[in-house]
């Protein structure tokens, strides 16, 4: 009875830890979100395969009845293994689903991955820190639960360089709020669905990224560290 919490990395499937692999080699049932690539799920041949992400035109399944899948399964099962898409504790409500079980009594096992907030940028050649240009970066949600009395996101983040997932929605009120603390002239990277085949990067500015064609899963990088991008070599 123990939970395996893995991270699958941001697409490629060749970008998962031997950690992550080694798990669902051995795993009994992979309870798993929407990933940008289901060839991962080879690993894990002999298990039962349970799908609690979202479907198109479908009520999708409630962090309580997620929770409630993983204690009946883990309870069930003897090697059971969680996996999301980049890092599980980066907006991934991983953290939530940690303390359910160890409030069940089932233990879990942690396993990292990389996360699109920096893995992404790292792969096209576009570096969150850059010596001289930018020594501290902010990930922020870019959709805040709309449920919330307070809105915990005001946009006035003073690292150099910012990295929005789930921007894409709202990206033309998000960097509007932005433009209250950056020049407008701030240059902004987009990369949709990076590290696969249909991986796509748009640049501009704060001021006029908003009225490209930009289709989600996307991530925003806002900062001089898009100019960086722009030099090196590909
Ligand atoms: N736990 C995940 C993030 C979950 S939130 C991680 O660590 O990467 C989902 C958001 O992540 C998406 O809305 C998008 O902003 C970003 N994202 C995930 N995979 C991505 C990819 N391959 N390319 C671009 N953005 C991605």
């Amino acid at each position: 009875m123990v939970v395996h919490l893995v991270g699958a990395g941001p697409g490629d499937p060749e970008l998962i830890t031997l950690k992550a692999v080694k798990v669902l080699e051995k795993a009994e049932v992979v309870i798993y979100d929407r990933l940008a690539n289901e060839e991962i799920l080879k690993h894990a041949p002999h298990a039962k395969l349970i799908y609690v992400g979202k479907k198109a035109g479908e009520h999708y399944k409630t962090q309580e009845e997620i929770n409630k899948i993983l204690i009946d399964e883990a309870k069930a099962h003897d090697e059971v293994v969680r996996l999301k898409g980049g890092d599980p504790f980066v907006f991934g409500r991983g953290g939530e689903e940690v303390l359910a079980l160890q409030e069940e009594g089932i233990s879990v096992d942690m396993i990292p991955g990389i996360t699109s907030a920096i893995g992404v940028p790292t792969t096209i050649g576009l570096p969150v820190t850059h010596r001289g240009v930018a020594t501290s970066f902010t990930v922020v949600t870019g959709h805040e639960d709309p449920t919330k009395k307070e809105k915990q996101v005001k946009w006035d983040y003073t690292a150099d360089t910012v990295v929005v997932l789930m921007g894409i929605g709202q990206i033309a009120e998000n960097t509007q709020e932005m433009m209250k603390y950056r020049d407008p002239e701030t240059p902004v990277c987009v990369i949709e669905k990076g590290t696969t085949p249909e991986e796509r990067i748009i640049t501009g500015t704060l001021e006029n990224i908003s009225k490209k064609d930009i289709n989600p899963p996307a991530l925003l990088i806002v900062g001089n560290v898009v100019d960086v991008y722009k030099k090196m070599k590909k």
